[in-house]
């Protein structure tokens, strides 16, 4: 499943092919995805420039001077740029038309979602789908004072309020895991009786984590255009996430595996605590 460093390396590689590109229509082959697609939107997109992309948590913006389109990856989506218009396979489901090219969205499980933000309505951030969002780890001014405050009344785990989104965006199952360890945060510990040091060091964690991912995944993915431009999900080096049973890379201990909100954390007892 896309996590944020995914969404963020597929807008990585597709802003040089969109930024500044006027959209020539848009084809959509079923009636929509996770929801409909948006009514109209060739005629919304048609001879509009696209200005910038963006990302707010997975959902990945392309902004026109009139409204943003909204993209989410779901469960197994992906973009890729073709410079041919190549015939559609099953699951290609949408397509942007560029003057040079065009931008596919490829989906076989169907739960990602393109929709529509009118500026009218205000800024985008606004959308009922951004606007409960945490903030983004990687560009907050002071995550670990942020992460404090907003948990002093929060009981659950810490790896639950992380996986919760509504504090933080981006720190997912893996990342939670992996952000955890190299804190030294037993994923377990009541989100509350966290002090304020050991968040600024979880918030150091989770940023680190996140780059390296971002910075990986931009090394290994293969190309965004063509035919076989699969943007596939990068594997990673990890300390702990999937390892259970095997030793810890810092200590030697055996890494554990719990289950916390039906999702597999793991950790190591002598590191976490
Ligand atoms: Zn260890």
């Amino acid at each position: 499943m896309p996590e944020l460093p995914e969404v963020e390396v597929t807008r990585l590689g597709l802003a040089p092919h969109l930024e500044g590109q006027v959209v020539k229509g848009v084809v959509m082959r079923r009636e929509g995805l996770r929801w409909p697609f948006p009514a109209g939107l060739s005629a919304l997109l048609k001879g509009r420039r696209i200005h910038a992309t963006g990302r707010r948590g997975k959902y990945l913006l392309i902004h026109f001077s009139h409204g943003t389109l909204i993209i989410h990856l779901g469960m197994s989506g992906h973009l890729r740029i073709l410079k041919k218009p190549l015939a559609p396979q099953k699951h290609d489901h949408f397509d942007l038309l560029l003057a040079d090219g065009l931008m596919r969205f490829t989906d076989p499980r169907r739960f990602g979602a393109v929709l529509w933000h009118e500026d009218d309505e205000g800024p985008v951030e606004s959308h009922l789908l951004l606007r409960s969002l945490g903030v983004e780890p990687l560009t907050h001014p002071d995550l670990g004072a942020w992460l404090f405050t907003q948990t002093r009344m929060r009981n659950a785990a810490i790896k639950q309020v992380l996986l919760a989104g509504d504090i933080v965006v981006g720190v997912g199952n893996i990342y939670a895991s992996e952000s955890l360890f190299e804190a030294g945060i037993h994923p377990n510990t009541a989100a509350k009786r966290i002090a304020r040091l050991r968040y600024d060091r979880l918030a150091l964690a989770i940023r680190r984590v996140l780059a390296a991912a971002i910075k990986q995944g931009g090394s290994s993915l293969r190309d965004f255009i063509g035919a076989d431009g699969q943007t596939g999900y990068f594997q990673q080096h990890y300390f702990v996430y999937d390892r259970e049973g095997e030793p810890c890379r810092v200590c030697g201990s055996l890494v554990r595996r719990i289950t916390q909100g039906q999702r597999s954390t793991f950790y190591c007892v002598r590191c976490q605590r």
